[in-house]
């Protein structure tokens, strides 16, 4: 039986105009993102038991011996995990261990086939499927306020809302399943594109002896103006506080970049999709992180990288 419950005290997201029920919740990968997901859940005053291969203890937050344990009874199972082969491994061994109509709830960014062919195997049995990949980092995940961009039947969705209201500001539903990481790749070409353009723009008006401030106060305010300029300036100094401003420490990484434009090159491939931009940055990226000095640097690094380097 669910329980209504009340939580006005919430240190990491405030609920207290919101009343929600008690859910039993199996929390699987407790990393970086996971793990504040799954306290947020906690106290928000859901019953959440989390499993990690890694040890990983969290304040309100009961431990389970496997997935498998995890995710015996629960209404809910989330997943956040690194890519889509280790989710099909873990969805393999949870789905026979869940009852009937529980919500199989993976937030983590994996590629359209993985989270489609998870969705059928929990669909066949009897569970609603939702892939939820997140924007919004590890701020917004300790925050409460990342954006879950979702898959997945309108009843699933429907029941996993007060959840997502705890752990984000913003769910959109956007279909069918894995329609959540086509949203989440589609977005993320466009952010790797923009950034780049963003990085070689800075790095050229340095060389016409523009000024920072100068260029920042243009663009920001015109055409050339997105995300990656207007709010997550690569320029140490420019703009709203970014990575740029802590010696380019992520942040979003380079790496994660990376995994999301090569997952977006295997979706267009597999549709037969032109994305001649998307194809430039991650190659671009690939060689910033796996031959330059890329590696766990924020992906607005690429300002340093441009900026040292002539035509050749
Ligand atoms: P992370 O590496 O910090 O966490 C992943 C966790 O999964 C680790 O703790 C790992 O031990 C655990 N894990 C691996 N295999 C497991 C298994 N078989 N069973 C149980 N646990 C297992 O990564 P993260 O930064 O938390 O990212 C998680 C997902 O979220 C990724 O898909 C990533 O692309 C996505 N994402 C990350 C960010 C970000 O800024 N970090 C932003 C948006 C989306």
């Amino acid at each position: 039986m669910l329980q209504p419950v009340r939580d006005a005290e919430l240190a990491f997201h405030d609920l207290s105009a919101q009343e929600t029920h008690a859910m039993k919740i199996g929390f699987i990968g407790l990393g970086n993102m996971g793990g504040p997901m799954a306290q947020n859940l906690a106290k928000a005053g859901h019953d959440v038991t989390g499993f990690d291969t890694q040890t990983v203890t969290l304040d309100g937050v009961a431990t389970a011996a496997s997935a498998t344990e995890a995710a015996r009874d629960a209404d809910v199972v989330i997943t956040m995990l690194p890519n889509g082969e280790i989710l099909k491994s873990v969805a393999a061994e949870v789905i026979p261990a869940m009852k009937a109509g529980a919500v199989f709830l993976d937030c983590s960014t994996v590629d359209v086939d993985s989270a489609r062919a998870v969705a059928a195997d929990a669909a066949a049995a009897g569970l609603l499927p939702l892939d939820a990949p997140v924007s919004g980092g590890t701020g917004g995940a300790q925050a409460g306020t990342l954006t879950f961009m979702v898959g997945g039947d309108a009843a699933g969705f429907e029941t996993a809302k007060p959840l997502f209201d705890i752990m984000g500001s913003k769910s959109v539903h956007c279909g069918a399943s894995g329609n959540g990481q086509a949203a989440k790749i589609c977005n993320n070409m466009i952010l790797g594109v923009t950034m780049i353009a963003t990085c070689e723009a800075f790095a050229l008006a340095d060389k016409l002896g523009l000024d920072r401030q100068a260029m920042f106060d243009v663009v920001s305010t015109s055409s050339g103006q997105s995300w990656s300029m207007n709010t997550y300036c690569p320029a140490p100094g420019i703009g709203p506080k970014s990575p740029a401003d802590n010696d380019y420490k992520p942040g979003f990484a380079a790496d994660l970049m990376l995994k999301d434009l090569r997952l977006a090159r295997a979706a267009a491939e597999g549709a037969d999709a032109d994305t001649p931009m998307g194809q430039a940055a991650m190659a671009l990226y690939a060689r910033f992180v796996e031959e330059e000095d890329g590696a766990g640097r924020d992906f607005s690094a690429m300002l340093p990288r441009f900026e040292a380097r002539g035509r050749g």
